[in-house]
């Protein structure tokens, strides 16, 4: 009768289920050597890799074998990659313990060694495994990537939308109603510029946003919220973008706009989310001595906190916080649309919206040309690539430069033909809008500091000092500038339409509406960015 030692091994992935594979594995094996009359004289249990034989449990046993050579017949396991998964250490290992008059053998693949071609077998047997594993891999791999080409998004959806599977058992995304908003409303806050990423995702969390902060950081620059999805690059592809089939959250130029300020690549003013009610204005005024941005703190008087503004320098700028505070309350009440012109102000301006205004069809145009030049320059490009006047990659960075501005122009060109709106739905939101210019004082007074900030926020394009404040000479956006004109001149004498259209901003300021906003909370800042969007646009695009 032989007698058999039997090794028992448990691969990485299998350490979840790993005793029951032992198990499993033992059984197999005893089962084997009761019915093929083998005593067995031990059980072997290893949980290493089987890269090499450097395994502690195999080394013990094979410095076993050696020392009582002749003892034991068999090394017996359920199959090869049990044993090895390497065909030239497998051959060495056999021959090593043959020197030893050991057998190793395999009872659910069984081969006799002496048979040269049976070699050929044992080498299939050993590497089988990790080929499939790898194939495995791989389905996995270029099944996400033909999934990413047909505009699908596979595996967990991003936050913002839910996996869901269609009746006929296809799985697809779709926006996630709250946590939709959530994703929306944070986009919208970070292209404004105001508030660094992280305080808007905080923001974005208090209000019931469901997201790591990483995940939150690595969202913001995923092009699947503006219905796009990203086909990295691999091999010789070059990344792309490819509509998605699912509903996009937010806009393609949004989207941009965010990413142009994630890059930097935009002026921004950020200020903090501050919340201490006696300090409105902190972080929206520089020093009128030095530039700095002026400090916001309390100091404690005899009786009570005093509130102040200013310079963090030596050069002494410092206002009562009281003073600063009233004067923009008089400010606001300057720049407040006077309720017997609000009607004549509405007119006036749906009357300008009503004939599409010249300076929109020249914007048109420009992006138009925009998108020409663009692909003129790539045409150029690979014009001097031919030639060999530039190499491969100078050419790359160029293609890239010239498809990426052409993405944006187009993003562009639809968001306006998205944004003409009809004389019907536009009303609403201008009867909303010129409700809150003609009241802003109450509405400010009574508004969370937050508020109060945003709407500070949208009526200065950048910091203004107290002078300036004083004056009214600090830069205004357009609209709180013209209505200001408006005002004066209404003081004065004479009202007409006449006076006033010609006192109304001469671009497409209107293009700045949104009627998404109605009703939100953040009534001011989008109901109020009239602001000079146009210009500042065209600006950006000057590639
Ligand atoms: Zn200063």
């Amino acid at each position: 009768m032989k007698i058999a030692d039997l090794y028992i091994r448990v691969s990485t992935d299998e350490q979840a289920d790993k005793g029951y594979s032992q198990r499993d594995q033992e059984e197999r094996l005893q089962k084997y050597c009761q019915t093929a009359y083998i005593t067995v004289r031990k059980v072997i249990y290893e949980d290493h890799s089987a890269k090499t034989f450097q395994r502690p449990a195999w080394q013990k046993l094979l410095t076993l074998l050696r020392k009582q050579k002749h003892k034991t017949d068999l090394v017996l396991f359920t199959k090869w990659d049990r044993f090895s998964r390497n065909a030239p250490d497998a051959y060495n290992m056999i021959s090593k313990l043959k020197s030893f008059g050991v057998e190793p053998q395999a009872i659910e693949q069984p081969l006799d060694m002496s048979v040269p071609e049976n070699k050929m077998m044992l080498a299939i047997y050993l590497t089988a495994p990790e080929i499939e594993n790898d194939r495995r891999g791989l389905n996995t791999f270029y099944g996400m990537r033909r999934a990413r080409k047909e505009g699908r998004w596979p595996g967990l959806a991003p936050v913002g939308y839910v996996n869901l599977t269609s009746e006929n058992g296809r799985k697809y995304i779709a926006p996630n109603a709250e946590q939709a908003q959530l994703m929306e409303w944070a986009f919208k806050e970070i292209a404004k510029g105001k508030y660094s990423t992280e305080q808007v995702f905080n923001q974005a969390v208090e209000n019931g946003l469901v997201c790591s902060k990483n995940n939150f950081l690595r969202s913001v620059r995923n092009p699947i919220y503006c219905g796009e999805i990203l086909v990295p690059k691999y091999k010789d592809e070059e990344a792309r973008l490819v509509k998605g089939l699912h509903e996009p959250i937010i806009s393609s130029s949004l989207f941009f706009d965010v990413q142009d300020i994630l890059d930097g690549k935009k002026r921004t003013i950020k200020t903090k989310i501050f919340s201490d009610d006696k300090l409105p204005l902190k972080g929206f005024m520089a020093c009128s001595r030095c530039e700095r941005t002026l400090c916001g703190s309390a100091s404690k008087g005899r009786n009570a906190y005093y509130y102040y503004y200013h310079c963090s320098s030596k050069c002494g700028c410092r206002y009562k916080a009281e003073v600063v505070n009233k004067e923009f309350m008089h400010f606001l009440n300057d720049h407040s649309l006077n309720a017997k012109t609000a009607e004549l102000f509405k007119m006036v301006i749906l009357d300008e919206y009503a004939s599409d205004t010249l300076e929109n069809k020249e914007y048109k145009t420009y992006l138009a040309k925009q998108l020409t030049e663009s692909n003129n320059k790539l045409t150029r490009a690979r014009e001097l690539l031919l030639l060999g006047d530039i190499d491969g990659n100078d050419y790359k960075t160029l293609k890239h430069e010239c498809e990426e501005n052409m993405v944006r122009t187009e993003a562009k060109l639809d968001e306006i033909a998205k944004k003409k709106y009809t004389i019907s739905q536009l009303d609403p939101i201008l009867d909303d809008a010129i409700f809150t210019l003609t009241q802003l004082f109450p509405i400010f007074t009574k508004s969370t500091i937050n508020d109060k900030r945003r709407l500070i926020g949208s009526m200065f394009p950048e910091k203004f000092d107290f002078e300036t404040l004083q004056h009214r000479t600090a830069l205004l956006s357009e609209t709180f500038e013209r209505i200001y004109l408006i005002n004066k001149k209404l003081e004065g004498k004479k009202k007409g339409q006449k006076t006033i259209k010609n006192l109304l901003p001469r671009t497409g300021w209107l293009m700045g509406l949104e009627p998404t906003t109605l009703g939100t909370t953040n009534q001011y800042s989008n109901q109020l960015s009239y602001n000079h969007r146009v210009f500042s646009e065209q600006q950006k695009y000057d590639f």
